[in-house]
């Protein structure tokens, strides 16, 4: 039986090579290789398809999320609400701001933070709420908005996961001040190496941001502010605006087949739940169940590859001694030991996927 991969970048863009290549060709014959055409086009699309006023191209997603917190000047030693099972790069550009991370545990049905439980984290140094729209299902934004706007607080996005996504029609990237994507080549809207933006939909923010992400000057050789180089590279952006015209097309794919799983998967499985008014773009598609490593040693012998995201919760990292392990985070434990997730690419198969799901069945 062939090997069900659980992801192969090559036979996810092979589809687009021919554009690509078309893409890659203008780039090189223009001979402008930095912050040029391609940039500004592929910001305005971006924009466009998140329905916000502003976007700017920057090197990647940590950055992009680093760029967002510093641009709302911040004091050292502020603290950020942030979700106790997100990646970890969301938790490092709040530390790299000097800021506080502070976890928030997640909602064990959707795994997005629990509005319930943001207002007891709330003290009178709390500044921002920094949400997660994991595994590509927005977050519970009129409830966070809601209460950051009751209690002062800033509202940012980290949508690394969920571009496309939306809640109420409204898709993620356009309900924070500001909302930090990454292009990584495994995200829905991959690039081909590392590529990041801001969004929003305030003037000043997104002067800021472009401001940063180019040694903090707006006038060539003036510097206004302690900047960095962060600019998204004009190849990755030509690719990007390529692939973006596919990004729907990309999100009606995976949503077949993780419909095929929803109706497939026996109820052992602890499935993604479907909610009104939300519409999810399954970046990953993930079950749990508590004999999790047993399952995936068991896939892996009748050929299928899954992964875990993620094995371990931030606060159990070494990286993390002295920053996060003093807040304990039962429920991001028990996703971090239970979770599994399924093959859902976009060269996966409607056939591909019920081999999974037999497979599964028979455990
Ligand atoms: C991928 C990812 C990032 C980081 O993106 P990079 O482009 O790799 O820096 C941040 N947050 C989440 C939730 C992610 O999945």
């Amino acid at each position: 039986m062939p090997l069900i991969e659980y992801e192969n970048l090559h036979l996810l863009n092979q589809p687009l090579f021919d554009d690509y290549r078309l893409a890659f060709d203008e780039v090189m014959t223009s001979g402008w290789y930095v912050l040029g055409r391609s940039v500004k086009n592929f910001e305005q699309s971006w924009a466009r398809y998140c329905g916000t006023q502003y976007c700017t191209g920057v090197a990647n997603g940590l950055d992009a999320l680093t760029l967002s917190l510093k641009a709302c000047q911040f004091a050292p030693g502020d603290e950020v609400l942030v979700p106790s099972n997100t990646y970890i790069a969301t938790i490092l550009s709040i530390v790299q701001n000097q800021l506080k991370p502070v976890l928030v545990e997640p909602e064990l049905s959707t795994y997005n933070i629990d509005p319930a439980a943001i207002e007891a984290k709330i003290n009178s140094k709390t500044r921002a709420i920094l949400v997660v729209h994991l595994y590509g299902k927005l977050c519970n934004m009129e409830a966070i908005n809601a209460i950051a706007a009751k209690k002062g607080l800033i509202v940012i996005e980290d949508c690394a996961q969920a571009h496309g996504a939306h809640y109420k029609g409204r898709k993620a990237g356009n309900w924070g001040s500001l909302a930090a994507h990454s292009f990584y080549p495994t995200k829905n809207l991959g690039a081909m190496g590392d590529a990041g933006a801001v969004t929003g939909n305030d003037a000043a923010l997104d002067a800021t941001i472009r401001t940063l992400r180019n040694y903090g000057s707006k006038i060539k050789y003036e510097n206004e502010q302690v900047g960095v180089n962060s600019r998204l590279d004009e190849i990755q952006a030509a690719l990007l605006t390529v692939k973006l015209k596919w990004l729907d097309a990309i999100i009606a794919h995976k949503r077949t087949l993780a419909s095929l799983y929803l109706e497939g998967l026996k109820e052992d499985f602890i499935k993604p739940v479907v909610q009104d008014d939300y519409f999810d773009v399954y970046h990953i598609f993930n079950i749990r169940h508590p004999k999790r490593d047993a399952l995936k040693k068991y896939l892996l012998e009748h050929q299928i590859q899954t992964e875990i995201h993620y094995p371990l919760a931030p606060n159990r990292q070494h990286a993390m001694k002295g920053i996060l392990d003093d807040q304990p985070t039962p429920l991001a434990d028990i996703i971090h030991n239970t979770t599994l997730s399924l093959p859902i690419s976009f060269f996966h198969t409607a056939d591909d996927i019920s081999r999974v799901i037999e497979t599964m069945n028979r455990f």
